[in-house]
């Protein structure tokens, strides 16, 4: 009998073709009830992914749950506390999608201040025929504000200085080897910042991190630019600072209500947005998938964990 395993999210198929070879998995959103309490004891591992929620009823209902292995870096849906008073240890996926998330917050930069899909529409609409496109904001040479210098916020201060950006940063902590500026005050550093990239957590420590307040401080010439988690943005805060101008641009890969997008922050010249995105090329979906694998097969095999959340 191959072991059981409860996917309680969208994966890859490539990667669940994969799992199938030795694993049996069973589609939590097609189980009823009944047949949950019928199986609920044969879970030792549950798959999800960066987006979905994994409650504490759900692990307290797997009695010999063991591992929840996240297809994503982001282990935000996770009950994390639950699962740490359940001895149910996560595993994620970081590092292998470092490279393309900081590419897409680059591109997000460019498209926002440079108006590319915006100016593509003015083509597109016979705009050009009537007379150039208006003038737009210089990236190269900006100050560009990190909140959250991890991995993924490096990544990004490193393509950055390619654009002979400015570069400062706020983490909760400075890191001793960083070469860029720390500024531990949110206001400060959107103050002093033409661009404001958010690369933390999700979850409730970073919820609304970025306000009203914050959204004034980096101001009318000043451009938002979040890759990490809907959450870390008050959204009706962006929309209203957006609507009354007192905010430059945004570009955005994550919403507060995924799959849903407020009509507020569609169709402006001035904000970009991607469906949650940034980590999904070929490669690196293919990279995310085997380093699920790999942790499904340490698990099976009694070996440690490649990859379990700090
Ligand atoms: P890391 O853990 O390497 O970096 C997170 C950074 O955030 C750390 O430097 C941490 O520093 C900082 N941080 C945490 N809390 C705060 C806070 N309250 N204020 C300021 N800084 C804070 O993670 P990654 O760089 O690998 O990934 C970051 C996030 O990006 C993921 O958690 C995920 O949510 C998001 N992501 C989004 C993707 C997308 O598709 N859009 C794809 C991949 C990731 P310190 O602890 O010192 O505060």
């Amino acid at each position: 009998m191959k072991p059981k395993i409860l996917l309680q999210a969208a994966l890859p198929a490539p990667l669940i073709a994969e799992l199938q070879q030795r694993y049996q998995l069973i589609d939590y959103q097609t189980l009823t009830a009944a047949d949950f309490a019928a199986m609920a004891a044969d879970f030792q591992l549950l798959l999800t992914n960066g987006e979905a929620t994994v409650t504490r009823e759900l692990i307290a209902a797997l009695p010999n749950l063991a591992l929840i292995a996240v297809f994503g870096v982001g282990y935000d849906g996770v009950d994390v506390v639950a699962a740490r008073e359940h001895q149910v240890a996560v595993t994620h996926t970081p590092g292998v999608l470092t490279d393309d998330v900081a590419d897409l917050a680059m591109g997000l930069m460019l498209a926002t201040s440079r108006q590319i899909v915006a100016a593509q529409q003015f083509i597109q609409q016979g705009g050009w025929a009537q007379g150039g496109y208006p003038w737009t904001r210089k990236v190269s040479g900006s100050r560009l504000g990190i909140v959250g210098l991890g991995r993924i916020g490096m990544a990004v201060a490193k393509r950055a200085q390619g654009f002979d950006m400015s570069i400062a940063y706020c983490n909760r902590t400075p890191l001793a080897d960083a070469p860029w500026h720390y500024q531990p005050d949110l206001l400060t550093l959107a103050q002093q910042s033409d661009y404001l990239l958010l690369c933390t957590p999700g979850g409730a420590s970073t919820r609304h991190l970025i306000n009203r307040p914050v959204l004034d401080a980096l101001g009318k010439q000043g451009t938002l630019i979040n890759i990490s988690r809907g959450s870390v943005v008050d959204q009706q805060a962006l929309i209203a600072a957006l609507d009354e101008g007192t905010l430059g641009a945004a570009g955005l890969d994550v919403f507060d209500d995924e799959p849903r997008v407020p009509e507020a922050l569609q169709n402006r010249a001035n904000v970009v947005i991607t469906p949650h995105i940034a980590s999904a090329t070929w490669s690196t979906r293919q990279a995310m998938s085997q380093r699920v694998l790999d942790n499904v097969r340490a698990y099976f095999a009694g070996h440690p964990l490649v990859t379990p959340i700090p």
